[in-house]
């Protein structure tokens, strides 16, 4: 018996291009080859289905809270329960062609990340941050009237002077964290700071960075006003989360260091939505308004300038909405419909940009994970399409048909 897979389909995209029609060789969970006229007994003919690398979401929380509710979330359930919540939504994202996450902050990321590479459980591939580490009176504190050391650790890990903010980048390190989430600016949905505040000082994002890197990883900073955004460029970041807030010359410096920005659309939109509904204080849409409209235009000047877009949600919470678990194609609806992306463009952002998350994700090549998706539709037309997905290969098995 072999155990060899051959794929063929009239519409392949590769993660970088269309490439029409097109046989793919998987052997051992692993893409061997891409091409024609490869001989192999055992085939899926996929007809004119549309196939395209696994999804990726760049950036997201699995962190089982509800988002209109998330300090009491983590202050009144065990984190046991809120980690046990979560497996219905693995599976969901999973069977949507989400076959990668980057889980950007939550102490259970890396035990789920196991579980899933276990087989324990039914979920995408998880990159995790673990606790992301935030300064006090930071976006990573879940109240900013409790007192700090009551819960520190529960999301973000409070840490503040150099010297701490090594200790914290060397505990997280231990806990198993793929690499280190922090915050460098405020944000919409933390309490009593705001998004153009400037959070840790350059010394303490550059001793963070160095910790990283001697671990062989790297640093992602949320950072939303342009100060902060600046602070962690020069800090050695290797990754921009949001962006919002980025004016022209900061958008330049970005491209000229090659830093990846993921500009999650998504959670802007349904924090607003949710905001609507009544469900969210008044501060929290208020902060939120100047984002939507910035990051709007932020998203075309930064992909004019040669910036690497990567499509992540920044879902934390179940809401119901449309935009949500499951749904996690709607970034790429809205780096093409709000950002302006062509739909090529908003499909590399899922696929091929996610191949520098530092694993073999995001592109039908040799070497690369058999993470192979197909869709019933064709999102380079449309790219809405992204819903309608069919099969989902993960690590050359076929999770659903
Ligand atoms: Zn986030």
């Amino acid at each position: 018996m072999t155990n060899k897979i051959l794929i063929r389909s009239d519409n392949v995209f590769d993660g970088e291009n269309f490439l029409g029609r097109r046989e793919i060789l998987v052997k051992d969970g692993k893409i061997l080859e891409v091409g024609s006229g490869i001989s192999c007994d055992n085939r899926i003919e996929l007809g004119d289905e549309f196939v395209s690398p696994g999804f990726v979401d760049a950036h997201i929380h699995i962190s089982g809270v509800k988002l209109s509710s998330i300090p009491e979330s983590f202050f009144y359930e065990t984190a046991p329960a809120r980690m046990l919540s979560t497996i219905p939504i693995l599976k969901k994202i999973l069977f949507s062609g989400f076959t990668t996450v980057r889980e950007c902050g939550d102490y259970h990321g890396v035990y789920l990340r196991d579980a899933v590479n276990a087989g324990y459980i039914e979920g995408p591939r998880i990159i995790a941050a673990g606790s992301p580490l935030t300064q006090t009176f930071g976006h990573g504190e879940l109240s900013h009237v409790l007192p700090a050391e009551t819960q520190s650790g529960l999301f973000g890990m409070v840490c503040d002077g150099v010297d701490d903010c090594i200790k914290a980048s060397r505990t997280v390190l231990r806990q198993g964290s793929d690499f280190i989430k922090i915050f460098t600016t405020g944000g919409a949905l933390s309490q009593s700071d705001s998004p153009y505040h400037e959070q840790f000082t350059l010394e303490e994002i550059r001793a963070i960075v160095k910790e990283a890197k001697k671990a062989g990883t790297y640093v992602a900073a949320h950072a939303e006003g342009d100060a902060g955004i600046r602070n962690a460029i020069e800090g050695g970041v290797s990754f921009i989360e949001h962006g919002f807030l980025a004016n022209e010359e900061t958008i330049l410096l970005i491209a000229e260091r090659n830093i990846p920005l993921t500009p999650t659309l998504s959670v802007l939109e349904q924090i607003n939505e949710l905001g609507e509904k009544g469900a969210l204080p008044k501060p929290t849409l208020e902060k939120l308004q100047p984002l939507r409209q910035h990051a709007r235009t932020v998203v075309p000047r930064a992909q004019k300038a040669g910036i690497k877009i990567l499509a992540g949600t920044d879902l934390i919470g179940s809401t119901g909405l449309d935009i949500d678990y499951g749904n996690n194609w709607m970034e790429m609806v809205l780096l093409n419909k709000l950002g302006g992306l062509s739909e090529l463009e908003a499909l590399r952002a899922a696929t091929g940009n996610c191949s520098v998350l530092g694993k073999k994700v995001g592109r039908l090549a040799p070497g690369y994970d058999a993470d192979i998706i197909s869709i019933n539709g064709n999102p380079l037309e449309e790219i809405a399409d992204a819903s309608k997905v069919a099969m989902v290969m993960k690590g050359g098995s076929i999770v659903k048909k």
